[in-house]
């Protein structure tokens, strides 16, 4: 049993978005040229973790789409994992939803399977924080039952704003 989970989110919460100029909108990263972590949310996962199970929760569809390898998703979670285990944290689980939203999916969010498989591995009820920057991170974890933060700029309901990762670490923290 553990002490709790929070779920992060990955593409604008502990990574910067990428522009795609092809798309004209910005996006997650497809390689680890694209990689590069948003101020001071390494540090905010390895405070985090000294507390809590640590997992992150991300809807990749460009997987579905051909435009990012299951090879290079695994090289930027290796990467992400690399950095926060340097500093002395620790991320148990990296989940991933590969579909696009068409397919109607149980594990993109704002659907919540990836988030029950863990808490049923951890055997954990309680307390659940959810953090993300989009308000499909904020359903998902009403979903659960968690807490939720979102970072700006908000358009969902969470229990908490947040400026960035750092930010919403020291709310958990504290509460
Ligand atoms: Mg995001
Ligand atoms: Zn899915």
């Amino acid at each position: 049993m553990s002490a709790g989970i929070v779920f992060l989110d990955r593409d604008g919460t502990i990574l910067n978005l990428v522009y795609d100029s092809e798309l004209k909108l910005m996006r997650g990263a497809r390689n680890l040229d694209e990689v590069s972590f948003i101020g001071g949310s390494v540090e905010a996962i390895c405070d985090l973790s000294k507390k809590f199970v640590v997992a992150v929760v991300t809807n990749q569809p460009d997987l579905s789409r051909g435009k990012l390898s299951t090879v290079d998703l695994d090289l930027i979670h290796l990467e992400i994992d690399d950095y926060v285990t340097t500093i002395g944290g620790k991320i148990e689980y990296f989940a991933h939803c590969p579909h696009t939203v068409d397919v109607g999916c149980k594990c993109r969010k704002p659907e919540t399977k990836l988030f029950e498989n863990i808490i049923a591995v951890e055997d954990c009820k309680d307390p659940l924080w959810v953090v993300g920057d989009s308000v499909c991170d904020v359903m998902a974890g009403k979903r659960i039952g968690a807490k939720t933060i979102q970072l700006a700029p908000v358009d969902g309901d969470p229990n908490y704003c947040a400026s960035d990762l750092l930010e919403a670490s020291k709310i958990i923290l504290r509460n």
